[in-house]
């Protein structure tokens, strides 16, 4: 446990991971411009010379073949334990619209991703330890809310306003109003959890694909009470984020409402790569929390004693080069030198 007023913060650790090739986002039919080199670097053509590349180094590479199941094991499932011990973490899809991000967090009913194998974990995790002990007793809550516009909206409720996020004298960030569903089990969360996500799908057609422009943020919560007296507390927080898209919204030409939405979303974003930069410079100098509103909620989940970890997910077609080139740089730039 990091002590009272400890000025330790923990960096964020850098993962990418590049999904297959898909020939039908390749019109000119050139073949992928990513290659994976082995379990932490990758090679990208160097556009300025296609005979040369361009070589990565992150915390790990996740390839083309990698599976769900091990993308969980190496980078979520060792942060969970913290989650039953009061402390909280932080996983981050990131990347441009189409790469992976919704995958790699959500996934599908045949390949689910990093959110129901995360929950299901939680859920051992919290049986195990019942287990083993009776001095403490367990219980799970999730809540689920999007950042669009600078607004936060819940969506495990219908019709929500932008919430105020507030914090708390012990520095615990708060989001009064917002739901907090009590969960008993995984199939609990997956009933309250799959309609709220369709829904946030569903409408994002309609609305201009709103969803690659927002974040969506699940929150799941784990109380830990004393049986006994003096019958403290303590809470874990695990934050699970797809965040929105990292394309540039300028090349691909949006405007008006849009372009404000872009600027929008490029705060939230922009400010959290200059968090995490913070974070991983570890020079001890400012962290930008309070300049968006993700980088706020996410404050006391990100950095000082919490668990944090971005999959920057990419794509190997030529149409994605350079949002690739962006997203890999900035993942690059926050790996740990
Ligand atoms: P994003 O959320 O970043 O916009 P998606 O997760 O929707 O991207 O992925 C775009 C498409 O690529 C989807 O059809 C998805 O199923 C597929 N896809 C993404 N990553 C993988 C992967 N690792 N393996 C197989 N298919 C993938
Ligand atoms: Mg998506």
């Amino acid at each position: 446990e990091a002590a009272a007023g400890s000025k330790r913060t923990s960096r964020v650790r850098v993962a990418v991971r590049l999904r297959p090739y898909m020939d039908k986002q390749d019109e000119k039919g050139e073949g992928p411009c990513v290659r994976g080199l082995g379990p932490q670097n990758l090679e990208i053509i160097n556009w300025r010379n296609a005979t040369e590349t361009l070589h990565y180094q992150f915390d790990a590479f996740h390839g083309e073949q990698t599976s769900q199941q091990e993308v969980f094991v190496s980078s979520v499932k060792p942060i969970l334990p913290h989650i039953l011990n009061g402390q909280n973490a932080s996983v981050f899809a990131y990347g441009p619209t189409g790469a992976g991000k919704t995958h790699t967090m959500l996934g599908s009913q045949e390949q689910p991703g990093i959110i129901p194998r995360a929950v299901k974990e939680v859920f051992n995790l919290v049986a195990a330890q019942e287990e083993e002990q009776d001095s403490w007793q367990y219980s799970v809550g999730m809540s689920y809310l999007e950042i669009y516009n600078e607004k936060v909206l819940d969506l495990l409720s219908s019709g929500s306003q932008d919430l105020p996020i507030r914090e708390d004298k012990d520095r615990n960030i708060l989001i009064p109003g917002l739901t907090d569903t009590p969960l008993s089990s995984f199939s609990d969360f997956d009933r309250h959890f799959i309609p709220a996500s369709l829904k946030r799908t569903t409408a994002s057609t309609k609305l201009n694909q709103r969803s690659s422009r927002s974040h969506a943020v699940l929150l799941v919560k784990v109380l830990k009470s004393q049986r006994r007296p003096p019958h403290r507390q303590q809470t874990g927080k695990l934050y699970l984020v797809d965040l929105a898209g990292s394309e540039d919204n300028r090349r691909t030409g949006n405007q008006g409402i849009r372009l404000k939405e872009s600027g929008a979303i490029n705060l939230s974003l922009f400010t959290l790569s200059k968090v995490v930069d913070a974070l991983n410079a570890g020079a001890g100098g400012r962290v930008p929390y309070r300049d968006s509103k993700l980088t706020r909620l996410l404050q006391d989940s990100l950095g000082g004693s919490a668990h944090s970890v971005m999959i920057t997910n990419i794509a190997p077609e030529y149409s994605y080069y350079f949002d690739t080139f962006t997203a890999l740089n900035f993942a690059a730039k926050s790996k740990q030198i």
